[in-house]
């Protein structure tokens, strides 16, 4: 059964027809859209053409199921948290472990669809950006799978902070190109990997770290990440015989959230995505795009985005790095517009409350970033007292150890 729920093909297609689609410039409503260069349309035309003939490929979908399985380690479970429930008094929490998947969070679920998609298209090597180092790393792991070069571009401020990932992305056979104007970070990392892919498209393809960018990757990225809510959908009501009441999700750029939102957008499920509030509401303390921001262009999509009074994309703050991002995905953007999907805001002290107690009562050291979800469902569970949610655990805390000692000690009361 779980094999079944892992397919990229009929059962997710006929999911994304169900789902609010796209339309042929990708826009949803009036989000996505391709807002790019000239020089980059016809590479991203090429882009778009390839995925749109690969998606239904009997080949393609037969190695991204046979890769989800024996090399990811797919399906990943759903865990109930009773001790962490029962401590909290309300509804029952269980956790899509994405944590689980290899390197450690759901990243790798998209890496692996475009690093395969970059093999059927004849390309040899594979661009991107990072800012933490998290997507360079899944990158160069598909890479390094893939027989694939991996060129990742980050600013030099990030290479400093993040000299493990870097590390990592070498042993891994990826080049790492400093990138030393501006600010130093994300930024000027993706103008950078921009020009690259610009000065050499025929033999590569730009790999996006999220449902982010220009058309088709925030489609993409969705369809590769929809095996976490079509499994989720089916190891739930298998263990419990219902569906969950409430489904959750931590929101950067959105593709762990749309891809568990994707199993349940038919449903009778309250969905939530929960953004970063990090330090509070001022300018350039925050995330949450969502709750604060408005509609904008950045990275050539449409999207509500932070910023300030010129349009700029304002500065953000969370100590969840992989959710300081000033947009966020068109799909998010629509589903709130729509009413189906209720976006949160969590701070940085619930967020680090929530890390110590999942690693406490369950063992289970959660990523930052999901540790924001868990924390909002631990008050939604209180408020509900009964019923049950299920919330995406997107990644692991390891790489997040460094930072919790030095800003919150070992957590001990
Ligand atoms: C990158 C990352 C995120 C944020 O990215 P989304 O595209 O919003 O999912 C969330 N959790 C973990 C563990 C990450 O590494």
């Amino acid at each position: 059964m779980a094999e079944q729920a892992t397919v990229h093909g009929a059962e997710a297609e006929h999911a994304a027809r169900r789902q609010a689609v796209p339309d042929e410039a990708g826009f949803f409503g009036k989000y996505g859209g391709q807002y790019l260069p000239p020089q980059l349309e016809a590479p991203f035309a090429e882009i778009v053409k390839a995925y749109h003939e690969i998606e239904n490929d009997a080949a393609f979908i037969a190695e991204l199921r046979y890769l989800r399985k024996h090399f990811q380690g797919r399906p990943t479970p759903v865990y109930h948290a009773r001790t962490l429930s029962l401590a909290n008094g309300g509804a029952q929490i269980y956790l899509k472990r994405e944590d689980l998947n290899h390197t450690g969070a759901h990243k790798l679920n998209h890496c692996m669809g475009e690093g395969l998609l970059a093999k059927y298209m004849g390309k040899k090597k594979l661009i991107a950006e990072t800012g933490a180092g998290q997507h360079g790393v899944a990158l160069a792991t598909a890479a390094a799978h893939f027989g694939l070069e991996c060129e990742i571009h980050m600013g030099i401020v990030d290479i400093e902070k993040q000299a493990p990932n870097v590390s990592r992305m070498q042993l891994l056979g990826a080049t790492v190109v400093p990138v030393t104007h501006g600010l130093q970070t994300l930024k000027e990392a993706v103008d950078s990997a921009f020009e690259a892919y610009l000065a050499d498209f025929e033999n590569s393809i730009y790999c996006i770290g999220s449902v982010v960018g220009p058309h088709p990757f925030p489609l993409m990225v969705r369809d590769f990440q929809k095996v976490v809510g079509m499994e989720a959908r089916e190891q739930f009501v298998e263990m419990t015989g219902n569906l969950p009441d409430v489904v959750e999700a931590c929101v950067g750029g959105g593709s762990n959230a749309i891809g568990i939102f994707s199993g349940f957008l038919d449903d009778p499920v309250e969905l939530i995505g929960v953004e970063p509030l990090g330090r509070g509401e001022g300018v350039g303390d925050n995330a949450a795009t969502m709750t604060y921001g408005r509609e904008g262009v950045i990275h050539g999509f449409r999207c509500y985005l932070l910023q300030d009074e010129g349009g700029e994309p304002a500065p953000v703050y969370s100590c969840a790095s992989g959710l300081d991002y000033p947009g966020v995905g068109p799909e998010h953007s629509y589903l709130k517009d729509s009413g189906r999907v209720q976006y949160v805001t969590c701070s940085d002290e619930a967020c680090r409350d929530a890390f110590f107690e999942l690693s406490r009562k369950e063992g289970i050291i959660p990523a930052l970033e999901s540790a924001h979800a868990v924390a909002h469902a631990l008050v939604k569970a209180r408020e509900m007292k009964t019923g049950t949610i299920l919330v995406n655990l997107s990644g692991r805390g390891d790489k997040d150890m460094d930072y919790v000692i030095e800003h919150w000690g070992i957590g001990a009361d």
